[in-house]
């Protein structure tokens, strides 16, 4: 939905103050909202003028446009800045994608450091809520992102490869000390897995790795040897 918008200047007379804005309202309205804005004590340019030079200042319309956003508003806005400008508008009114862009950058640039440390505090103070965030959008992606991953880890077999016996290298005391630590912290359960880890006993049947010695000891285990034996001989059809 388009809505009309006026392009307006400011100034007082016998002064070069100049102030180019632009409002959806009517322009009483909106300088009776300058005023106030004024009052209340904002510290933009305009209104330390308005503190200097009074309130009696004068006005008027420099054009009118129909506008679709509020991109397009200061668009129109820009043109006029551009053309009287204005000592009193602080900022340009409307940047390109391709000035914004520039702007953000030249302002990560020259205060890389400061933002640096904002963004580790950042992480720092919200390290749970991060935790909390990766894991839902885990869960709620979970298939998405095995496939994806799996594509990328056959993608980057090489890569990936010669990273890990780098990394292994480079860190074998730390792993090797991980290890040590893991293996202590998880002795009960690791031990307990290795007992219940299921072995193939050499008569052919499988068994758990606790039961194995006693197995080893039975008649069933003997049987089964001897006719494994006969079948290896070629004297026996395997069952
Ligand atoms: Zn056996």
């Amino acid at each position: 939905m388009s809505y009309k918008i006026n392009v307006y200047k400011i100034w007082w007379d016998g002064k070069d103050d100049l102030y180019v804005g632009s409002t959806r309202q009517r322009l009483c309205t909106r300088m009776t909202e300058h005023r106030r804005n004024c009052k209340k004590g904002i510290q933009y340019k305009i209104y330390g003028a308005m503190r200097i030079n009074g309130y009696r200042f004068s006005y008027v319309l420099l054009e009118s446009y129909e506008v679709s956003c509020k991109d397009e508003q200061l668009k129109y806005e820009q043109r006029h800045l551009d053309l009287l400008h204005p000592n009193l508008n602080k900022n340009r009114a409307y940047n390109t994608p391709e000035d914004s862009k520039r702007m953000q950058k030249c302002y990560r640039d020259t205060h890389k450091d400061k933002l640096r440390v904002i963004h580790k505090q950042y992480r720092e103070t919200h390290k749970d809520e991060a935790k909390q965030y990766r894991k839902q959008y885990y869960e709620s992606n979970k298939e998405e992102l095995s496939i994806k991953y799996k594509q990328y880890r056959e993608d980057n077999k090489n890569k990936i490869n010669t990273y890990r016996k780098q990394y292994g290298k480079d860190y074998k005391d730390k792993i090797k000390a991980q290890r040590k630590q893991h293996y202590k912290t998880n002795r009960e359960k690791i031990s307990k897995n290795r007992r219940n880890a299921i072995v193939e006993c050499d008569c052919g049947i499988t068994i758990r790795k606790s039961s194995i010695l006693r197995h080893m000891r039975t008649q069933k285990h003997k049987k089964n040897l001897q006719r494994v034996n006969l079948y290896y001989l070629n004297l026996l059809p395997f069952q």
